[in-house]
């Protein structure tokens, strides 16, 4: 994947100073989703990442990672797992509390949704200062996959997320602000 297809990708993120709350710049993809090019852009770059990599299963985080995360699980041949907000799952589950940029929050997963053997790529839009991704990675584990992956389109290289992850963890992103 080209550099200047993925700036492509990221000129066409619409900012969107003080959502949900003031100080916040909301980074918002649902421009580049709907952007034939860039949607093509993103999800070949997502495809290219992870390619011959034996992935097993993606794990979506409610409700932007649903998207890059099932057209990944597609195309890889893997499997889609969503991870949600509370009282949205139906089977037993397994539950994280957490800090975001903005708040609290927590998410759910389907108690047998990954199984050892399993090589997972946890998937969202977007890396801010890594909570949520941090509690996905920790239900995650809690399931003893082979493997897991962290993958975002895009990252605040400001917030520095990707320093909450152990050291041997694998951070992507496609691009950064
Ligand atoms: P964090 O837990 O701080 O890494 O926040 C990541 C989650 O919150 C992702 O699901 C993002 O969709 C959302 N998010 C946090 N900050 C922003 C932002 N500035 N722009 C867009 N989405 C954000």
């Amino acid at each position: 994947m080209k550099k200047e297809q993925l700036e492509k990708v990221k000129s066409v993120v619409r900012n969107v100073p003080d959502f949900p709350v003031k100080g916040v710049q909301f980074k918002d993809l649902t421009t580049a989703f709907k952007d034939p090019e860039a949607f093509a852009i993103i999800s070949d770059a997502l495809v290219d990442l992870f390619k011959d990599r034996g992935v097993t299963k993606v794990v979506g985080i409610e409700a932007r990672g649903f998207i890059g995360g099932a057209i990944l699980a597609s195309r890889l041949g893997a499997g889609f797992v969503p991870l949600r907000k509370p009282g949205k799952l139906p089977a037993e589950v397994i539950q994280k509390t957490y800090a975001k940029e903005y708040g609290t929050d927590t998410i759910e997963i389907h108690r047998d949704a990954i199984v050892p053997g399993d090589i997972v790529v946890i998937h969202d839009d977007l890396l801010a200062t890594g909570g949520t991704m941090m509690a996905a990675y920790d239900l995650v584990r809690s399931m003893n996959p082979d493997k897991i992956y962290i993958n975002c389109i895009c990252g605040l290289s400001f917030l520095n997320g990707r320093s909450v992850f152990p050291k041997d963890v694998e951070v992507s992103t496609l691009f950064d602000f």
